[in-house]
C-alpha cells in the first residue's frame, strides 16, 4: 500500500498553539465529518467540492483524489509533493492551507480553505484587464506570498494566474504546489532552521519537469533547472498579464512560445503604465541572476505605496476595474 499517508494523515490531527506553532492532536477527521456540497472543480485527477465541518460549521473546500487513477496515471509523486509542501505552509493568508488529510478505500481527501471567489485568471477575464491599483494590489499580494513560499524553502515551479485563488473577500491565495520544488532543510547550531541556498541550481539539473508553456523561464528550458528567480520570471509575465489582459509570452503552440521566450520576444500594449513596464522590463530578463531580486521587487516604484507584510492582508480589496 502505496497510500499510508504520514503526520497528519495518520489519525493525528494538526492544531495550532497560541503561539501558532502546530501540534499534532489525536483527533482523526474523516469523511463522515464533513456535508459535502456543491463541486467547485474539477482537475485531471480530482473533484475539488465545498464541504461543512458538520462539529464547527466551518466551510472547507475538499479535495477528492482517485487513488487507482493517480497510480495508474503515476501522479503519486505528485500528490506527496503536494501534501508535504502545503505542510511546510501552514502559516500565511496567501497559501490554500490543508487543514486535514484522510482516506477511505477509494480516495485520498485533503481539506483545505475554501477560495469562493474561484481563480484569478477567471476574474481578470470578465475584467478583460485590471486598472494600475488592482494590479499593483493583487501583484503586491501574489509577491509576499512568493517571498514567504521562498522563505521556506519552497519553489512554486507553476505560478500562474489559475493557480491564483481569490477568498470571500477577494483576497488571493496561492494553490497547486503538486510540481513545487523543496529546496533542503537544515539547521544551524542554535537550532535555527535554514533551507538550501539555490544560488547554484545546477545541482538537479535532470529536471524533466515544464510548468505552463506561457508562463516557463527561460533557464528551466535551456538548463531544464528552476530556481526561486523563475518564480519571480513567472510574476513578471502576471504583472504584465493582468494590466494587458494576455500572457507576454504566447503563441500557436507549445513550441513556438519557448522560441519567443529563449528570444524574449515580447512587446508592451500601448497605454501600457510607464512604471509597471520598468517593473517587468527587469523581471523578464533572461539571466535568472539578473532578475531584479524579491526585496527589490518590493522596492521598485510600481510597488510604492504598498504596505508590505501583514498589513497587505488586513486591506480592503480594491474595487475591480
Ligand atoms: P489539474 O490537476 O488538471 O492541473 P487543477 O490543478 O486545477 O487541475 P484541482 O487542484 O483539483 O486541479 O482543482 C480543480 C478546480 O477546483 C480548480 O480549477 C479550482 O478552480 C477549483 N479549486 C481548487 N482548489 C480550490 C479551493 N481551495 N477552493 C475553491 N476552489 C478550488
Amino acid at each position: 500500500e502505496e497510500w499510508q499517508d504520514r503526520g497528519a494523515a495518520s489519525g493525528v490531527q494538526r492544531e495550532y498553539d497560541s503561539n501558532g506553532q502546530p501540534v499534532l492532536k489525536p483527533i482523526k477527521k474523516g469523511v463522515k465529518d464533513f456535508d459535502f456540497g456543491k463541486t467547485l472543480g474539477e482537475g485531471s485527477y480530482s473533484t475539488v467540492l465545498a464541504a461543512l465541518d458538520r462539529s464547527t460549521q466551518k466551510q472547507y473546500a475538499i479535495k477528492v483524489l482517485d487513488k487507482r487513477h493517480i497510480i495508474k496515471e503515476k501522479k503519486v509523486k505528485y500528490v506527496n509533493i503536494e501534501k508535504e509542501t502545503l505542510n511546510r505552509l501552514t502559516d500565511h493568508p496567501g497559501v490554500v492551507r490543508l487543514y486535514y488529510t484522510f482516506q477511505d478505500e477509494r480516495s485520498l481527501y485533503f481539506v483545505l480553505d475554501l477560495c469562493a471567489g474561484g481563480e484569478l485568471l477567471s476574474v481578470l477575464k470578465r475584467m478583460t484587464t485590471f486598472d494600475e491599483e488592482c494590479t499593483r494590489f493583487y501583484a503586491a499580494q501574489i509577491l509576499d506570498t512568493i517571498s514567504y513560499m521562498h522563505s521556506k524553502g519552497v519553489i512554486h515551479r507553476d505560478l500562474k494566474p489559475e493557480n491564483v485563488l481569490m477568498d470571500d473577500q477577494q483576497h488571493i491565495k496561492i494553490t497547486d504546489f503538486g510540481t513545487a520544488k523543496m529546496l533542503e532543510a537544515h539547521q544551524d547550531p542554535s537550532g535555527r532552521t535554514y533551507f538550501d541556498s539555490d544560488a547554484g541550481h545546477l545541482r538537479d539539473r535532470a529536471t524533466s519537469f515544464v510548468g505552463t508553456a506561457e508562463y516557463v523561464s527561460p533557464e528551466l528550458l535551456t538548463d531544464k533547472n528552476a530556481c526561486k528567480a523563475s518564480d519571480l520570471w513567472a510574476f513578471g509575465c502576471i504583472v504584465y498579464q493582468l494590466l494587458a489582459g494576455r500572457p507576454p509570452f504566447k503563441a500557436a503552440n507549445e513550441y513556438l512560445t519557448f522560441q519567443k521566450i529563449v528570444a524574449l520576444e515580447y512587446e508592451f500594449p500601448l497605454g501600457f503604465p510607464e512604471t509597471a513596464r520598468d517593473l517587468v522590463e527587469r523581471l523578464l530578463v533572461l539571466d535568472p541572476q539578473q532578475r531584479l531580486s524579491l526585496e527589490n521587487i518590493k522596492a521598485h516604484e510600481f510597488f510604492q505605496g504598498i504596505n508590505w507584510g501583514r498589513g497587505l492582508w488586513k486591506e480592503r480589496a480594491p474595487r475591480l476595474k
